[in-house]
């Protein structure tokens, strides 16, 4: 019985907070509806490593803005972002790539 007081408390508590019921501030993805489960790094699974000298894909990683995507979008791993981050700042210096467009 007590356990069950408690739980409810917990319950209340989050839903005093601000997410909101259907999870939209971070949660996990929802399985069969409008959510899809987040697969792994691709850099990782194909071993890729990211070079300033790879504008294409470099290119693939940004936005038409010329400002990199977030990982959240293209969902490769920490470290890989990390990489594209830096190289994609070492392309900019070089003027391989733009600072920003319009
Ligand atoms: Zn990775």
């Amino acid at each position: 019985m007590a356990r069950d007081s408690r739980r409810k408390d917990k319950a209340a508590d989050k839903k005093g907070r601000g997410r909101g019921r259907d999870g939209k501030a971070g949660g996990r993805p929802r399985r069969g509806s409008f959510f899809m489960r987040r697969k792994g790094c691709f850099m990782c699974a194909k071993r890729r490593e990211a070079n300033y000298k790879d504008l294409e894909f470099l290119g693939e990683m940004m936005t038409e803005r010329g400002t990199l995507l977030t990982r959240r979008i293209t969902g490769i791993c920490a470290t890989h972002q990390r990489q594209v981050a830096v190289s994609v700042k070492r392309a900019r210096i070089l003027a391989m790539l733009p600072f920003e467009r319009n």
